[in-house]
């Protein structure tokens, strides 16, 4: 059954996308634009402003303008901005079929899942972040210097780091539009950001609603782009920090151009290759669906997907045939089609990629246990799959695949595990399955990783920290440990007369 197509949504492809610059949306200096692609059809969704350095730099201006100490940005007390921190998540909430249709046509992904949970988070991010805007403190600090004997009073004061710019992912593109600038709005610091060139639909549409919501002109801007918009912000000597989620490879990009310019800070969400380990003590009727739910959420494309599936060895054909079975019986389909949990990959670029890897995991001696192959002749639809007789020196179980590919690895005792599981230069996220608490947390402790799930696999919360170990970033999105990656502290120290 077709979802009813939001007509809103449907409105909001056809207009002319423009870059949201000081408050004003506007075409970009060199006037081209680029194309956004359904990647279930493969047809044209909509036409983008392509914003390029000269863009990057007008919104630069606009963003250090409203953070002026005298802009009304700066004015606003820290309630007024978590009222309006509020307002933005009531507004994604109440226009939640709007955004989720956009997703659904733009990403690919399932109108119902896109709802359930992007949306949903979205404004749940907001909503957590409108609260940490009035609790932004600093602490007194008792002063004993050997070298400066005297009475004095020390305090620290948070302050925002300024200008910043972010440049965001295509696999939830509203949802990490939130994340990023729910943040930056609850510390006071003004920014630019530049969605996936694949996905700029509902970060726009977000645009729109936050200026509904009354933010000042030039505290957020929005400059889609492809080619070399990213890298611009990476490099401007005026911005005062960026934060970048997508691959390791970029994100080390990133960093040498923040060191070869102003040194700006940087925060970094990478891939990963994700261990999820079942135990032969697990319930099966929670790890076998969880296992599943690992790698094939969001198409498996997750930074964070449990992409290698180690299984003890006494229970490796149970947990294999289950989770061949849940592949087995995914609907694959288009974002629209209700009945469908698993949609197209978003590109060409990727579907090759990621067909690319099976091939060669084949051709070293992989076998596809289930699926392997493209789904229909149109769209960049894949087959869940499951890959077995795999080995550590192969790509399948050494690099991040970024589609609904999961490698299933025996092991024998609960010791052998951890080493293979740690045996990567990734680290975000992994998997426990087990009903023994002692061995969770052992387990648990000994991954190195930035979160690990314990029965269960891509629970997410506003206030639980979210990032990666090794070469999986720096910094944590999320909880108040984001806020951080914002601020400035600042030491005051007075001598009492
Ligand atoms: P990507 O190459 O990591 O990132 C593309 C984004 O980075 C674009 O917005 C691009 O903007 C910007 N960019 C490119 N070069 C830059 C530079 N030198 N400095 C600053 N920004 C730069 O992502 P992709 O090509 O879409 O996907 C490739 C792989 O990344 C995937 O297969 C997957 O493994 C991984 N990925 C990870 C995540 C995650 O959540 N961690 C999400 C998506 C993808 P401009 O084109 O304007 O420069
Ligand atoms: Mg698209």
């Amino acid at each position: 059954m077709e979802v009813q197509v939001d007509p809103k949504a449907e409105e909001f492809t056809r207009t002319q996308h423009k870059l949201l610059i000081d408050g004003e949306w506007v075409e970009a200096a060199s006037g081209k634009t680029f194309e956004t692609i359904n990647p279930a059809t493969e047809e044209i969704l909509g036409e983008v402003a392509h914003g390029e350095e000269e863009d990057v730099t007008r919104a630069v201006r606009a963003a250090r303008k409203a953070f002026a100490d005298d802009a009304p940005w700066r004015k606003m007390t820290p309630s007024e901005r978590g009222r309006l921190i509020y307002q933005i998540s009531e507004l994604i909430e109440e226009h939640a079929d709007e955004l989720a249709t956009l997703e659904a046509l733009d990403n690919g992904k399932s109108f119902n899942v896109a709802k359930a949970a992007d949306v949903a988070l979205a404004a749940d991010l907001f909503r957590y972040m409108a609260g940490w805007a009035t609790k932004i403190e600093g602490e007194t600090i008792p002063i004993s210097s050997p070298a400066a004997p005297g009475e004095y009073l020390a305090f620290t004061l948070k302050e925002p780091v300024g200008v910043v710019g972010q440049i965001i992912p295509w696999n939830f593109p509203l949802l990490m539009a939130a994340w990023k600038l729910g943040p930056v709005l609850a510390t006071g610091c003004t920014v630019v950001l530049k969605p996936a060139e694949q996905t700029p639909l509902s970060a726009l549409r977000l645009g729109e609603l936050m200026m509904e919501a009354g933010l000042p002109d030039g505290v957020v801007n929005i400059v889609t782009g492809m080619g070399d918009a990213g890298a611009a912000i990476a490099a401007h000597e005026d911005v005062d920090k960026v934060a970048f989620t997508g691959s390791t490879e970029v994100g080390k990009m990133i960093a040498q151009a923040a060191g070869k310019t102003n040194l700006k800070k940087v925060t970094l969400e990478l891939g990963g290759k994700s261990p999820n380990v079942v135990f032969k003590d697990a319930d099966m009727s929670v790890a076998i669906p969880g296992a599943a739910h690992g790698i094939f959420f969001n198409h498996g494309q997750c930074c964070n997907a449990g992409s290698r599936l180690y299984i003890q060895r006494e229970a490796y054909d149970e947990v294999l045939e289950g989770v061949a079975e849940r592949a087995k019986s995914i609907k694959v389909g288009s974002g629209l089609d209700s009945e469908a949990t698993m949609g197209p990959l978003i590109s060409e670029e990727q579907f090759e990629k990621v067909l690319g890897y099976v091939e060669e995991g084949q051709q070293e001696g992989a076998e596809a246990y289930v699926g392997g192959g493209r789904v229909g002749d149109r769209g960049y639809f894949v087959e869940p799959t499951i890959l077995t007789n795999t080995s550590p020196d192969m790509s399948v179980e050494r690099e991040e695949i970024f589609g609904p590919v999961v490698a299933a690895v025996p092991f024998d005792e609960p010791e052998d595990v951890i080493a293979p599981a740690n045996e990567t230069h990734y680290g975000l996220a992994a998997g426990v399955f087990t009903r023994d608490i002692n061995k969770a947390y052992r387990t648990a402790k000994r991954l190195r990783a930035g979160t690990v799930w314990i029965n269960c696999y891509h629970v997410f919360d506003a206030a639980l920290p979210f990032g990666g170990y090794k070469e999986s970033g720096w910094g944590r999105e999320m909880g108040h440990h984001v806020l951080e990656n914002y601020l400035e502290t600042k030491a005051v120290c007075a001598q009492l007369q």
